[in-house]
């Protein structure tokens, strides 16, 4: 719901003001919709002008009845007699809401002190003292469960004692509701508190209920003053405030990589020169290799070094990344020297997000997305054991977390060092070998017949295409050689996807990994014998490599889903737009409907 007041005090008759070629609460309201996480979208509004404008742009509309002080009254009157869970206020003057902050403040009533929270709302850290000091920004303090104890427009905490480490949050307007909740509340009469401060939500605060706050960084324009429109209309102009498919990108590459056969032995010397005193070197190593004494050998730990093994049975989580750092800060005072991750793309993930988070402070899941990452990693070193995914060469070091499926993707994610020795992939069993190669042939496939396609990506893409077929079609390569260039393979795979993106595959595994915690290589493999529709050529070339090799595609995975496991499963696909894009083009949602793509899961 969309609470629209037309005659906003501070800026009246805001919410028709344009913005880039529409009215503002039209953008809010497209917004809203486009996040693909409600059931429906309402606007609610005292304003004839308002709801003909939004009907007039094909939304709903509700005319309020009655005179409210706030906008969850009215809210609350447009719900009464509907049959909701939980009602989401978002502001009408938001007009850049964003998936992530609402997912967040929706995951909450998924934690196991759900039945405590009356209410849901979302923090911002904030950090100029201009703007923690200014009067048009509601701060928050929280308890130790981030549950609100007051909001103010004054800054809270004040910082008497200047050498306590504060944190400062502004409160933003968005409140995700129970039902009963919002109804408890309807007309209840305004206290001395919030009618002091003028803010709407310390009236839950007033009357003892508990609101449940959660974090998140990305930032919006709100519309508050005319300066924020021009702002916001000059975001708009400039670039699209979600620049992820940005035409130019200016990303970096790993800075140094040696290769060869047996080169894993310069490890020790590589790392010599980036030894802090002190300062352990932590070693991040499949499981895989915890027998294996003449591999672990070549390690050479020196001093406080310490090796952890990592399993690689599940895909990485957000969690297992916090728990990780967790460790390694409550045993060494010093942040470490370096990170070296030995295993595949979960332990090359793992090894990223570890050296990312000893720094950046909160959960991982706070930095999953696009260039959310503030502040440069630990020195990080890969060195892949199994070839396929590029995780060694990428910007992105793909997590579960508690509400999505998605990647750190930042400027400080790449590796500092890798180091490639085809030998270590010697004892990679065949399946799998399969799996996490055809991981390669995929993203070129992807890249190659995606819209975003440019010279750099395609003169990366066509070479580890080719590699790939040579190694899984072909018959003269020796094994040796065969390793050595699907090392490379993977490598130019994954720089073919840093100008481009990835695809239909890739979408739509992201949801089995979600629902099912179907790894990504073979994930990719039961999706894309399916998609003979989208890639042709490649689906008939990709099935005589499976029979070359006379390898297992397990079947059947989704059929005995339940309705929300596959409603999940849907919404986690839908929501990788960037790849849809690529692979469909700007129109791709008249293509991908959620009904399409549950037919599609049905024949997996
Ligand atoms: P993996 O790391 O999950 O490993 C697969 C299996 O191979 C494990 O059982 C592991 O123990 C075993 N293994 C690895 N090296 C071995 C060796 N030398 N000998 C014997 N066994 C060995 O597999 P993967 O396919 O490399 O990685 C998948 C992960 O990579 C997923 O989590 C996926 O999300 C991620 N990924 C990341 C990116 C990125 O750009 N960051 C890209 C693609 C995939
Ligand atoms: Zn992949």
């Amino acid at each position: 719901m969309i609470p629209a007041r037309y005659g906003a005090s501070r800026f009246p008759g805001k919410l028709m003001q344009d913005l880039a070629g529409k009215p503002v609460i039209v953008r809010t309201y497209e917004a809203a919709k486009a996040t693909n996480l409600f059931d429906e979208v309402y606007v609610v509004t005292d304003s004839e002008v308002i709801f003909q404008e939004i009907e007039a742009n094909g939304g709903k509309a509700i005319m309020s009845q009655k005179e409210h002080d706030c906008g969850s009254d009215r809210i609350a009157e447009a719900v009464e007699n509907m049959d909701i869970d939980i009602v989401v206020n978002v502001q009408g003057d938001e007009p850049f809401t964003s998936r992530e902050g609402l997912e967040k403040v929706l995951a909450v009533f998924n934690e196991p002190d759900a039945d405590k929270i009356d209410l849901a709302s979302l923090m911002t850290e904030i950090h100029d003292w201009k703007e923690i000091n200014d009067p048009n920004t509601v701060k928050v303090i929280v308890d130790k469960d981030n549950f609100a104890l007051y909001f103010s427009r004054s800054p809270i905490p004040y910082p008497r004692d200047k050498n306590v480490e504060i944190q400062y949050y502004k409160h933003k307007g968005i409140y995700a509701f129970r039902k009963q909740a919002i109804m408890d509340f309807y007309r209840l009469p305004m206290r001395s508190l919030e009618a002091v401060e003028k803010i709407e939500c310390i009236r839950y605060l007033e009357y003892g209920k508990n609101i449940k706050m959660a974090v998140s960084n990305t930032t919006g324009v709100e519309i508050d003053t005319p300066e924020d429109l021009v702002r916001a209309n000059k975001l708009l102009k400039e670039s699209k405030p979600d620049a992820v498919n940005n035409k130019f990108r200016n990303f970096p590459m790993v800075p140094k990589v040696v290769f060869g056969e047996g080169c894993f032995d310069q490890l020790t010397s590589i790392l010599s020169s980036h030894k802090k005193e002190k300062a352990p070197f932590i070693f991040l190593v499949d499981d895989v290799f915890e027998k294996n004494t003449e591999f672990l050998d070549r390690i050479n730990l020196r001093f406080n070094d310490k090796l952890i093994f990592i399993s690689a049975e599940e895909e990485p989580k957000t969690s297992q990344v916090d728990d990780l750092v967790k460790d390694i800060k409550a045993e060494f005072t010093y942040a470490p020297s370096g990170i070296i991750g030995i295993g595949g793309g979960t332990v090359m993930d793992l090894a990223k997000a570890v050296s990312i988070m000893l720094i950046n402070k909160g959960s991982a899941a706070d930095y999953q997305g696009w260039d959310l990452v503030k502040q440069k990693a630990v020195y990080h070193v890969g060195i892949p054991t199994i070839s396929g995914t590029g995780a060694e060469v990428s910007r992105t070091t793909v997590l579960t977390g508690p509400v999505r499926k998605l990647g750190i993707n930042s400027d400080f994610t790449p590796f500092d060092q890798v180091i490639l020795d085809p030998d270590l992939t010697i004892g990679v069993p065949k399946n799998q070998w399969f799996y996490t190669g055809m991981d390669c042939f995929i993203h070129c496939v992807e890249s190659l017949n995606g819209t975003f396609l440019n010279a750099f990506s395609q003169s990366y893409g066509e070479k580890a295409y080719d590699l790939c077929l040579e190694i899984f079609l072909g018959d003269s390569l020796s094994e040796e050689e065969s390793r050595a260039k699907l090392m490379m393979a993977s490598w130019h795979g994954g720089m073919s996807i840093a100008y481009s993106q990835v695809g239909v595959a890739h979408a739509m595994s992201y949801g089995l990994g979600y629902v099912l915690g179907t790894k990504h290589g073979v994930g990719n493999c039961i999706v894309f014998q399916h998609l003979e529709e989208f890639y042709p050529k490649d689906v008939a070339l990709f099935k005589k490599m499976v029979e070359k090799h006379n390898i297992e595609i397990p079947q059947g995975i989704c059929k005995n889903l339940s309705r929300e496991q596959m409603e999940t499963m849907i919404t986690v696909a839908l929501g990788m737009v960037p790849l849809w894009e690529n692979a469909l083009g700007s129109n791709w949602e008249a293509i991908i409907t959620p009904e399409k793509l549950k037919e599609l899961y049905l024949r997996m």
